[in-house]
């Protein structure tokens, strides 16, 4: 029904995460027949799963990883846990985080999970009182405080999978689904060599492979750029008004979004790249955007101006015209894409993992 081209890992450089050590299995897995297959091992891939095996113990469920854990935008995320979607709040994405939370809870994952809230700063509008007060084509202040919280990315991933390969979901990593074919009574998921049989297919695959769901052009697949500092102690943090590092984004332009990283660093994230712009952060064009960043955010404030910055990276997303994502039946209880989430996934995933469960009706 649908074919892809198989080439989709780049190099996107390094996050900060620290990797937690955990081994998942390579290649596609022996016997061809199962349940639910889920293509693509990010957030949504994976919280489709844990939702699939909470309502259905026993099924197989089948997630096949075109790389290795972490390949996609999930492990390079900022990991800020935002409430609403993107394009604000959206029929199944209410109480993103309260979700969120309890999810992780109930499945015993710790992701570092801390609730501290979240501003948003513009260059008008802002609070008079605001403590940020940051010189970045105009004066970035505090516009709204609002819920919110932070993770720790790739702990959070390999969390979700971890907990998936105890509930007995089989995760198989280095294995690209090519195609994806709608047959009478099952959907066949292959790749270069080999196939599976699955009664129903989940497509997770955020901006990639967007021609397995025949989807392509209702999303606007970019890359956007995140970099790490060394450590920015309290005094500075304090003199530059951000004691906390409390997250904050900027809802106008030029964008911009910070939190606390690790170790007493920060992570900052802007710019998007589209599809012809540039692949790969060695392109000469996101060196210049990563340089460009640095140079923003050590003049905004002379506390900032001796950052180091240790990490650059980026990761893929996938824009929808009203910034709101998608959960698309492909074909009636049998294939589902989820994903397009603008940027603003990582509460939203976890959410999709329970509306795809119900579309599925697993
Ligand atoms: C730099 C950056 C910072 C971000 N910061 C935040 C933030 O602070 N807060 C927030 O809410 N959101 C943030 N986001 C967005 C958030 O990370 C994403 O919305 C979320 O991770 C999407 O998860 P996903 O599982 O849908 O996609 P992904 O994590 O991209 O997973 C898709 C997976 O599918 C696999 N795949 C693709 N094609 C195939 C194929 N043919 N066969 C097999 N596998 C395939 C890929 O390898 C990939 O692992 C950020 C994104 C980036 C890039």
């Amino acid at each position: 029904m649908f074919s892809n081209p198989p080439e989709i890992t780049k190099n996107w450089g390094t996050p900060v995460w620290p990797i937690p050590s955990f081994r998942y299995k390579s290649g596609w897995p022996e016997n061809g027949s199962c349940d639910i297959a889920i293509i693509g091992a990010g957030f949504t891939g994976l919280a489709c799963a844990l939702h699939v095996l909470g309502s259905s113990p026993g099924s197989r469920v089948i997630v096949l990883e075109s790389g290795s854990m972490g390949n996609g935008a999930s492990m390079r995320s900022g990991g800020i846990v935002l409430e609403h979607t993107a394009g604000g709040p959206h029929p199944g994405f209410e109480n993103c985080i309260d979700y969120f939370e309890d999810f992780m809870n109930n499945q015993g994952i710790n992701c570092g999970f801390k609730r501290t809230g979240c501003f948003e700063v513009a260059r008008t509008g802002g609070e008079p009182s605001s403590p940020i007060s940051w010189n970045d084509s105009g004066i970035l202040r505090v516009t709204k405080r609002l819920q919110g919280g932070i993770v720790d990315p790739a702990q959070l991933l390999h969390g979700l999978a971890n907990a998936a390969q105890s509930k007995k979901a089989e995760i198989r990593t280095n294995v690209t689904v090519a195609r994806v074919d709608l047959k009478e009574d099952h959907v066949v998921v292959s790749g270069m060599q080999k196939s599976l049989n699955a009664s129903a297919v989940i497509i997770a695959t955020n901006s990639m492979s967007l021609n397995l769901s025949g989807i392509e052009g209702t999303l606007t697949p970019c890359m956007t750029l995140a970099l790490a500092t060394g450590r920015i102690n309290r005094a500075d943090a304090g003199r530059a008004g951000w004691e906390e590092k409390t997250p904050f984004y900027t809802t106008d332009f030029p964008y911009l979004w910070g939190r606390e990283g690790i170790n007493e660093g920060a992570v900052f994230g802007s710019g998007l790249v589209f599809e012809g712009e540039a692949e790969f952060i060695s392109d000469r064009y996101v060196q210049e955007l990563f340089q460009a960043i640095e140079s923003r955010i050590k003049s905004m404030h002379p506390a900032f101006s001796g950052i180091q910055v240790t990490h650059r990276w980026a990761g893929p997303i996938a824009i929808t015209p009203d910034m709101k994502p998608v959960i698309k039946v492909i074909e009636d209880r049998k294939i589902v894409y989820a994903g397009g989430y603008s940027g603003h996934g990582v509460a939203q995933s976890i959410k999709a993992g329970g509306l795809v469960q119900k579309l599925i009706g697993a």
